[in-house]
């Protein structure tokens, strides 16, 4: 089945939604049983698709779980509270003490902070890795590494990973290969058919796409899926039901926004490149990305993140190009339907596996639904205030 096809049809079972399009939304703590051999039945199935107690989930939560399995090619998938909980959860499952993770550094800056904080205090040590080491991560392989952890491309950076390259060497050595997908999406990028164990995303992003939820999933291969399962239900992880319901909605329209997002960002990414102000656009589809050759090779396609690189490095006249913007609002989080700009400082405190060589500031956007000639002359005119700003 072709993947539009899959987002319109995914999780859509009678069980789950009556006679409805969409599933009932079923607010459960309690589930209540007629007689003790039903209860007995009902814990002895697995929790995929089964309601038992609230925190395991209902109909609502399994109607989002199944969708995104078959969408990842899966055995299962587990909702928490937001894609950070799904990370952390992900990582706790598979590491104890004395273990060792090897970890992107092109990585999202919070789930750094988990690896140094949380992980370093028990006994976790981590080794960070250059995100286009492909194979030669073969190197870095210690007889205690028990994760190898992959994001691609990096949210700010923008390196492209060679997954498939990386998985082999990790399968090869037995160690578990987890992904943070939330820039590919299923639309984009299925890691599981490349060798990847375990698929994260937040679905506060695209899946849910209008910046309205906030939402994580890990989707597993069988290999891996009864741990993840089990180790996150001991965590307490769970998730809001209407937060669910809201998320699977999203789903359904995630090609035509992908679709929409890739195009719009595409066009305003080539309107940048040849910006006498900018030094480089760092867009996976664009050959001066690094890891531009694994985007072509791997993705069906982007979306509307993106960064570029001005020529100069000067921070008041970046805050004043910022403030200038109408259209690019300032905030955290993309993937809804409008369009966001994050002045990112210092990074080159973010990393300390490579070296950041860019001497221009920073800027990342995430181009929304927004018309882009619209999308073009706010940039236009914030480039102008920034010239301006470095003249006087
Ligand atoms: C936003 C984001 C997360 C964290 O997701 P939350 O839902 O905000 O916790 C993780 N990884 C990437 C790449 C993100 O952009």
């Amino acid at each position: 089945m072709k993947k539009h096809t899959q987002l319109v049809n995914a999780g859509r079972r009678k069980e789950f939604t009556g006679k409805a399009v969409n599933p009932s939304i079923v607010r459960a703590s309690t589930i209540v049983f007629d007689s003790v051999q039903e209860m007995v039945d009902a814990g002895k199935r697995n929790h995929d698709d089964v309601e038992y107690y609230g925190r395991r989930g209902t109909r609502t939560t399994f109607a989002l779980t199944q969708a995104m399995s078959e969408l990842e090619n899966a055995a299962g998938c587990y909702v928490y509270s937001c894609g950070t909980a799904a990370i952390t959860s992900s990582l706790l499952s598979f590491l104890a003490s004395g273990d060792h993770l090897l970890m992107v550094d092109s990585v999202y800056e919070p789930t750094r902070d988990f690896v140094n904080g949380t992980l370093a205090r028990m006994g976790i040590e981590a080794d960070y890795y250059d995100p286009l080491i492909g194979e030669g991560i073969e190197a870095l392989i210690k007889p205690n590494t028990k994760v190898i952890f992959l994001e691609s491309p990096g949210s700010l950076s923008m390196e492209v990973q060679d997954v498939p390259g990386i998985a082999k060497v990790a399968q090869a050595h037995d160690i578990v290969t987890m992904i943070d997908n939330t820039y590919a999406t299923p639309y984009n990028f299925t890691p599981l058919d490349v060798g990847i164990d375990i698929s994260i995303h937040s679905a506060t992003k695209y899946l849910c796409g209008h910046s309205d939820v906030m939402l994580g999933v890990a989707s597993a291969n069988e290999r891996t899926w009864k741990r993840l399962q089990q180790n996150s239900y001991q965590l307490g992880q769970c998730a809001s039901v209407d937060d669910c319901y809201t998320v699977l909605r999203g789903l359904r329209t995630l090609a035509v926004r992908m679709a929409q997002h890739d195009l719009s960002a595409k066009k305003v990414a080539a309107w940048l490149s040849q910006h006498p102000m900018v030094d480089h656009v760092r867009h996976p589809a664009l050959a001066e990305c690094p890891g531009h050759e694994y985007f072509v090779r791997d993705f069906s396609g982007g979306n509307g993140l993106f960064s570029f690189v001005l020529k100069q490095h000067d921070q008041v006249a970046l805050n004043a190009m910022l403030d200038s913007f109408s259209h690019f609002k300032m905030g955290f989080s993309w993937g809804g339907y409008e369009s966001l700009v994050l002045g990112a400082a210092n990074m080159a405190s973010r990393r300390s596996a490579t070296q950041w060589q860019v001497q221009g500031d920073l800027v990342r956007v995430h181009i929304g639904l927004e018309d882009t000639q619209d999308l073009i002359d706010d940039l236009a005119h914030g480039l102008d205030v920034f010239k301006q700003h470095l003249a006087g």
